[in-house]
Order: C-alpha cells, then structure tokens, then sequence
C-alpha cells in the first residue's frame, strides 16, 4: 500500500514542475525540480514557479 503523500494541501502535489516524491522509512520528502534549495518548506501555500500540471486522462 502505498504511504500517503505529506502536506495533501501543498501547491506541489499540482504542479507540473513535476515534484518526486523522495521516501524514506519513516517518511516522505517532497523533492521539486525548479528550485535552488530542493526542499521548499511544506506545506508550499503559493509558488512563484507553480504551474497547473494537466488533469490525469480518465479512462473511458
Ligand atoms: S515549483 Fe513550487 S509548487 Fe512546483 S513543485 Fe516546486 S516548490 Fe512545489
């Protein structure tokens, strides 16, 4: 089963940047691509560098 993502209000779950998911034993690190310092401290509320990733493609 899959371990529940951290800060579910963070902006990064939604960005396109994309953001990895880092997972440890004991817990999970949101990585983002974008900035300087890796590990914005979460939960991340606004973003200059946000950008709306697309909706998943539902299946039919
Ligand atoms: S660009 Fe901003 S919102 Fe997107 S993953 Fe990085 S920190 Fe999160």
């Amino acid at each position: 089963m899959e371990a529940p993502l951290p800060f579910p209000t963070s902006l990064c779950h939604r960005c396109a940047a994309p953001p990895r998911y880092i997972q440890t034993k004991t817990s999970t690190f949101i990585l983002c691509p974008l900035l300087p310092q890796k590990y914005p401290p979460q939960p991340v509320h606004a973003c200059a560098l946000f950008r709306p990733k697309a909706p998943e493609p539902r299946e039919p």
